[in-house]
């Protein structure tokens, strides 16, 4: 934990003045409060990873493995032969700088190695030493570095500094994607037993329960059975939430947090008033208890082990689609890798909205849709009654969460829902949202409390913006569609710009939703009273 957490007047003040030292130097200090701690070997051990010790970045040995650089460089040219994608990062960059002001822990934090062009240079640096003949022949002009202890440190310092947020490609002339270059380096960490363990608890216990938070089936039924007791207290309907049903059209797969942590949950509440109300026929799936997938920010291999349970149980249950809910980082694996690891899911249809008829062909291969497009696709064809009133206590901003707005396009849907449900909406300025959204800072596992210092500083531009219309328009709500944004903004909110709260896109739809036979709407589904006015126009 950061034992001196600054004031935010004092973390603003940051210094962009480059260091003395040569950028090649390696020697990084893990100051409390700027990186996390490392994954407990139990955990290693669950999943089969190598080298399980008890150890943290902090200490001078890191226990590796005595042929580690040779498990290293083994592991970058198995990459560099499966991954084109990855050598063509290594060889084209031509330092143009174009990326360079565009991280967000670069803005927040003036450390120049949180560039994203530098932050790749940490691995190419190795490439050019180890893989290229100007490199091995000489070595200093080539700007290549030979693989010692302290470089493995500082790559471990640094790509766990970057979120996988992806928005430096978008400003990349040759589509360098860093993130990519991330995802590699964290990989190569792997093979040597260095990871975090704010990553890796999860993967296990997802491994273990299909879900991140070690759910088990009857605590997962027990969850869902709470969330339609308390609707029926607040609508008056008792909805169905079947779980497990063979033949269902639909799997509907959620994040656990929807289930579990609040803001979420009013989202998930958004979900089942919305699933009644136009009579879905779909089942939840206790083994698919989790739509997130922190294999993500692990390895390739880990993606694909924990993703395979989505197919498996649409398969098992005989649906013949599916839908997902508000997730990040879920819709990045979904959209970017299901198809080609997982699939090919010849055995579903191409989903077909029951109410609309709308076919979805951008779904033609994953046979799965995001919850926004399919709400989207309802209210643009009328099939809802709505009452945005009901939202009147919110000025509303949208927060584009990185991976739905830039690994699968999806500007638009969110935007409409929110239009169509809320009376007060307000875009942040345009360099910050939409593919060029700002990352809450806290993405790909490090939304943790020993880092908080540095989740603060990678959140700064975020809130930078949100604090713009929050003191311009007296915006006091920030919705979003990711899990991660809604567990790591309220914390990043509550310290750069109080008074804004956060909230999934769901549960302003559910706020506004009008159920046929529902009792009068007294309260929100933060359980809140509306304003008497409000409360007597919905009576
Ligand atoms: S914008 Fe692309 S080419 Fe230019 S420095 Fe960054 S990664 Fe290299
Ligand atoms: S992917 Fe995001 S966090 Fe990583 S270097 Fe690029 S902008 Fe920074």
């Amino acid at each position: 934990m950061a034992e001196h957490i600054p004031k935010p007047e004092e973390l603003a003040q940051i210094d962009y003045r480059p260091p003395k030292k040569d950028w090649r130097d390696p020697g990084v200090e893990f100051r409390k409060g700027f990186f996390c701690y490392s994954a407990a070997p139990k955990n290693l051990e669950y999943l089969g990873l190598p080298n399980p010790r008890k150890w943290q970045p902090y200490d001078e040995d890191w226990k590796l493995p005595p042929n580690w650089q040779q498990i290293i460089l083994e592991g970058m040219r198995e990459r560099l032969q499966k991954y084109r994608s990855f050598r063509l990062f290594m060889d084209i960059c031509v330092r143009c700088g174009a990326c360079a002001d565009k991280c967000h822990f670069y803005i927040g934090s003036g450390d120049p190695k949180n560039m994203p062009v530098l932050r790749a240079e940490l691995i190419r640096s190795v490439y050019r030493r180890y893989f290229t003949t100007a490199g091995r022949l000489f070595p200093w002009l080539a700007g290549a570095r030979d693989l010692t202890v302290d470089v493995l440190k500082e790559w471990f310092y640094y790509f766990y500094q970057c979120t996988e947020c992806r928005r430096c490609s978008v400003f990349c002339p040759y589509g360098i994607d860093t993130a990519e270059v991330t995802m590699i380096g964290r990989e190569l960490l792997t093979l040597v037993g260095c990871n975090i363990n704010w990553v890796l608890e999860p993967v296990a216990n997802c491994f273990r329960t299909g879900n991140h938070l070690g759910i088990q089936p009857h605590g997962f039924k027990d969850s869902i059975d709470f969330a339609v007791d308390e609707l029926a207290e607040t609508t008056g309907i008792r909805v169905e939430a079947p779980i497990n049903r063979k033949g269902a059209e639909v799997l509907f797969i959620v994040p656990s947090a929807d289930y579990f942590g609040t803001p979420h949950y009013f989202s998930l509440l958004g979900y089942l008033m919305l699933f009644h109300e136009i009579g879905l026929d779909y089942t939840l799936s206790a083994f698919a208890s989790e739509g997130g997938n922190f294999g993500l920010f692990t390895s390739h291999e880990m993606i694909k082990r924990l993703n395979a349970k989505v197919y498996a149980e649409a398969k098992r249950l005989k649906v013949k689609w599916i839908i997902g809910a508000e997730c990040g980082h879920m819709w990045r694996v979904l959209h970017q890798y299901m198809d080609t690891m997982n699939g090919p899911a010849d055995f579903l249809e191409v989903p077909v909205s029951p109410i609309t008829g709308t076919r979805f062909e951008n779904a033609r291969s994953t046979k799965m849709i995001h919850i926004c497009e399919f709400t989207a696709d309802l209210i643009h064809q009328g099939k809802l009654r709505l009452d945005p009133s009901r939202n009147d206590h919110w000025t509303v901003t949208f927060h584009d969460s990185c991976n739905p707005s830039r690994a699968m396009g999806l500007l638009e849907e969110p935007r409409h829902i929110l239009k169509t449900v809320c009376n007060h909406f307000r875009e942040m300025p345009e360099s910050t949202i939409r593919e060029q959204t700002f990352c809450c800072g806290s993405g790909s596992g490090l939304g943790t409390d020993e880092n908080f210092e540095m989740r603060m500083r990678g959140g700064f531009p975020r809130a930078n913006a949100v604090r713009y219309v929050r003191d311009r328009f007296g915006v006091n709500l920030l919705a979003c569609i990711c899990a991660i944004d809604k567990a790591t903004l309220p914390p990043l909110l509550e310290y750069w710009v109080p008074g804004v709260e956060v909230a999934g896109v769901h549960e302003l739809l559910g706020n506004a939703l009008i159920m046929r036979g529902q009792k009068e709407r007294a309260t929100d589904l933060r359980g809140e009273a509306l304003k008497r006015e409000e409360a007597q126009a919905h009576a």
